[in-house]
Formats: C-alpha cells, structure tokens, sequence
C-alpha cells in the first residue's frame, strides 16, 4: 500500500491533518453551526425551477464574474447597513467564504508574507494560511475572549503582518467585536484587514457590521457565507464586501468560471427569499439565549454569545463528554481551548435532546 510517505508532497505539507468535524449520521446534529431548519416546499420549488432554467444552457460556461448574483448579494448587503453604500463591484462571490479567503490569501499573502489572526479563532484561517505557504502568527484574544483595541494594535504592530484575521461574531467563542478594535487594527495593520462575519446576522440588535466602515477603508474586507444564518450550507456560497480595487485583486487568483451556473441560480434564488431563509435568526437567538442561561444554571461556565452555537465548559476530560453526549445520539464539536465543547442551536426538539442528554453525563 503506498501511503503519503512515499510520495513527493510539498515539505510543508508533510504531517498535517485534513479539516475533520466528524460528519456522522446522527439523530442530532448540533456541530457544525448549519441553521437547523431546512427550506419551504414553496423555496424547494422555486429553487427547482432556478435549477430547470440554466439547465438548457449546461453546454456553455456560466458568466464569469457573476454579476447579476453580485448585485444582488450589494443589495442584500444594502439593507444590512444602509451606510455602507454598497453595488455589485464591492461584491466577490465563491465557493463558501472558504474559498474567498483562500483567494484572499493567495492575492496578498504567500511565500515571505504573514497573516495574523487571534486565537482561540476559526481553525480554517491558519489551514488556509498555510496552504497558500504563507506564515501564520498566533495571537491571542484575551481571558473572556474579547479583543481590546489595545490588545489588536500591540500584536499587529509586533508582528506587521500583511494579512490581519478578526472574526466577529468570533467562532468558536461567539463573541463579538466593538467596531472601535476593528478601527484600531485597520490603523495600525500595514496590509489587509479581513472581518469574518460568517455570523453576523445572528449580532445582537444594535452591534453593528463592519461593513459600515468600508466607506474610505480599501483594505477592509468583510466576508460573509449564506452556509450559517441563511441556511444554504449545501449550496457553498460565500461572499465578501470591499472596494472594488480588492476585487480587481481577486480577479488575478480566481480560476476561470469558479462558480457554477447552477451555484449562481440557486444563490440567486436564496437572496430573493431571503426574508424566509433570515426568518428563523430571531427563534435561534432566543433559543441561544434560553440555552445560555439554562447551562449557567447548571453551574456550567458559559461564553457569550452574538452566533448560533454556545462554548461552555469547563471539563478536565471533556472527551468523555463528547462521547456520552454521542452515546446518546447528540454530536456536537470538541473544538476550542482544552476544556471547552461547543454546541450549535438547533430546533427546540434538538436542543432539548441535548439538555436531557448532557444533565445525565453530569
Ligand atoms: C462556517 C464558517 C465559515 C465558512 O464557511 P463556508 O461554508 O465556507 O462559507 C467561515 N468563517 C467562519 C468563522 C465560520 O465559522
């Protein structure tokens, strides 16, 4: 059997693991932070036909740049932060906001460049840092998971990496950040700023989005996913916001025809129902909410949470937790510091399976 050893793997490749949140068939799924609720016969349908009208064309290479579904991910964008002034050239599309950040990365890191994100964060920022062979610096957040603009600015002006990661609402922390630690980052960092708000349409009322400061920022980039909060994961589209100079930069990565006519009819088709899809964010912060309180009230420490998923801890072996809650059929993600688990919201069904089996195994 030939394995990876013997094979000419690029050295810095060499002993890492693949991105692994087991996918187990379980009768609840509360892991990957996906929006539980699937969509309406009425979208299934809509989404159908969408599908049915580019299918006539499969021969042929879909557009490009996506323009039309740019446009209306601008104006999506519009109703979000009226300020922000936004049209389809400040939109980017790709396959999940994985794929923009790689694009990202490979426009303004790679081989003798750095990025810099504040731990614990995303685990996919330094993968994908890596794997554009640019470096990775570990900063960190501090002891209740908030980032102080002081914090920001020592570490950035430490290091002056080109490349600065902050992720609001923070995964896997949930918590967010006040637009002055983003002002003070962006003054201080000497190349681009990336706000990951995968989840940001789960902020509480009155945080704002980054997106407000793009105006006069051209190395402020806010990315943004319809796989969280718009519950379209399986369609594996995510987007960012910039001037339209960072996009011009992401047009020289990108490969030719990366979105599929297919992904741009169904993304299209989302963002005109998306006063359906964004319908449940309300219920899931309530029910975020209930949970939160409900895990404090069994002595559980408890970060707080502007997402749809709750770390709580902390436990010496949180491992056997992790498994006695998948005995009892509830997979949730061993992910964060050592003695933390975090717990996506789901249904009222799943999160009360979840609270059933989790007070058994305490
Ligand atoms: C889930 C997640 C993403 C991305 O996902 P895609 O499905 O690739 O759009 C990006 N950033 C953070 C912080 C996430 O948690």
């Amino acid at each position: 059997m030939t394995s990876l050893d013997d094979l000419p793997l690029r050295d810095d490749l060499r002993g890492r693991e693949p991105y692994g949140a087991p996918q187990l068939d379980v009768p609840v799924a509360l892991n990957t932070n996906e929006n539980p609720y699937p969509p309406s016969e009425r979208l299934v349908k809509a989404l159908g036909e969408a599908v049915m009208d580019v299918a006539g064309s499969l021969n042929r290479y879909p557009d490009r740049d996506a323009a039309a579904l740019r446009a209306d991910l601008a104006a999506f964008l519009c109703a979000d932060t009226p300020g922000a002034g936004l049209t389809g050239r400040n939109v980017w599309a790709a396959n999940g906001s994985n794929e923009i950040i790689q694009q990202i990365l490979q426009a303004f890191g790679g081989h003798g460049r750095t990025a810099l994100g504040f731990e614990p964060s995303y685990s996919m920022h330094p993968t994908i840092t890596r794997v554009t062979g640019t470096g990775w610096i570990d900063a960190h957040r501090a002891e209740d998971f908030g980032l102080e603009p002081e914090r920001a600015v020592a570490a950035i002006e430490e290091h002056r990496p080109d490349v600065v990661f902050l992720t609001s609402p923070n995964n896997p922390t949930g918590t967010a950040l006040p637009l002055d630690a983003i002002e003070a980052a962006l003054d201080a960092a000497p190349g681009m700023v990336v706000v990951d708000e995968a989840y940001g349409e789960f902020r509480r009322a009155g945080t704002p989005s980054a997106l407000s400061l793009l105006p006069g920022n051209p190395r402020l980039i806010v990315t943004r996913t319809m796989s969280k909060a718009f519950a379209m994961a399986g369609t594996r589209l995510g987007y960012l916001a910039a001037d339209p100079a960072v996009v011009d930069a992401l047009l020289l990565v990108r490969l030719p025809y990366h979105l599929s006519a297919v992904t741009q009819a169904v993304a299209r088709t989302a963002v005109a129902h998306g006063e359906e899809l964004l319908g449940t964010v309300d219920a899931l912060r309530r029910e975020r909410d209930a949970l939160v309180a409900w895990l404090r009230g069994e002595g559980l420490t408890v970060a707080d949470s502007d997402a749809n998923f709750v770390l709580f801890g902390t436990f010496p072996d949180r491992r056997r937790v992790w498994e006695g809650l998948l005995e009892r059929g509830v997979l949730i993600r061993e992910v964060g510091p050592p003695e933390w688990l975090r717990v996506s919201v789901g249904t009222p069904a799943e999160t009360a399976a979840f609270r059933t089996a989790l007070k058994e195994i305490l």
